[in-house]
């Protein structure tokens, strides 16, 4: 809980000093994209602003009735909103019911703590909803809202929330963070250039199953796009193991490949770099942005294996074979 990755220490800092000054805001943002950690700070900031018996440092004790509760997760004053099982948003009811639970008043020297997470998912009456809250906050309440998309939310309900800024992290600390948590320098430098640099998206890319996954992709392809593979065959294989995250790294491996912005092409990406080589920018660009397309039906129901199929066929084309 204590040991916060550097580049999230200068948020951490900002946070530590408002609880030794008594100014917490009444509404905080943590936003910005998956992998940075920004769920691991909001946890440490509740954790924080729960405790009773909060370290000289403003980390929460860990032994407090308060900080018992949290992890039980029974605190009474400590309220989650999530996107419901059989939902795809968060609703203007969900919304609804935190604005009241806000108004009651927490344990004896306490405060109410709500984290509304993602709050990017939320459809416009319950956006409405959160801005009226926000509007009249309940004294001694904190409300944090954690977005991935912070471009999705309203304007009104940015300029009304203390943002935390989320820093991404240089490429020395990413390694550092890597190393720490056992991962061999060479696959981490390699994951980390195709994460293009976010440490947590870097390692989701090098656990066992994922890099198998990645790898059997990238020799399909290969081998799809040079007329080796069916790629009515490779479309369906791939339309019944994980498609999704399939696509995910083709993208990124294939942006890196065509465009490395500087970074070191990882070794293991060079066949699909020799592909690129040949091919003409234009085209190779109209076929990323498919690729994307692809990317956003996949996760709804329609026929993926049709899908996978029109895109391999279109990067036979793009890839000029
Ligand atoms: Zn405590």
């Amino acid at each position: 809980m204590n040991a916060m990755p550097p580049w999230l220490e200068a948020d951490w800092q900002v946070h530590a000093r408002r609880m030794r000054d008594g100014r917490v805001p009444h509404a905080l943002l943590a936003a910005g994209p998956a992998g940075l950690g920004k769920r691991r700070l909001v946890d440490a900031i509740v954790a924080s602003l729960l405790c009773i018996d909060r370290r000289e440092d403003a980390h929460a004790c860990g032994q407090c009735r308060g900080c018992a509760w949290r992890s039980a997760g029974t605190h009474p004053d400590l309220v989650r909103v999530a996107i419901a099982e059989d939902a795809t948003q968060i609703t203007v009811g969900q919304i609804r019911a935190l604005g009241e639970r806000l108004t009651l008043a927490p344990q004896p020297g306490g405060r109410q703590v709500a984290v509304v997470d993602p709050a990017d998912e939320m459809n416009p009456n319950a956006a409405n909803a959160l801005l009226k809250t926000l509007e009249e906050p309940s004294p001694g309440s904190v409300l944090v809202l954690v977005a991935d998309s912070p471009s999705r939310l309203l304007p009104t309900i940015l300029s009304r929330c203390q943002r935390l800024t989320i820093r991404m992290p240089t490429r020395e600390e990413s390694l550092a963070w890597l190393a720490e948590r056992g991962l061999d320098a060479a696959l981490a430098a390699d994951v980390l250039a195709v994460a293009r640099g976010n440490p947590g998206e870097a390692e989701r890319l090098a656990q066992p199953e994922s890099a198998a996954l990645a790898r059997a992709t990238l020799t399909e392809f290969v081998a799809v796009v040079e007329g080796r593979r069916s790629l009515v065959e490779v479309a369906a294989e791939w339309a019944k193991d994980r498609p999704d995250a399939r696509l995910d790294w083709l993208a990124q491996a294939t942006s890196l490949a065509a465009w490395p912005a500087g970074a070191d092409l990882p070794g293991s990406l060079e066949p699909l770099a020799a592909l690129t080589r040949g091919a003409d920018f234009n085209t190779l660009a109209q076929w990323w942005t498919g690729l994307n397309r692809v990317r956003a039906q996949v996760r709804t129901p329609v026929r993926t294996d049709l899908l996978l199929a029109e895109q391999l066929a279109a990067a036979r084309r793009a890839f000029g074979h």
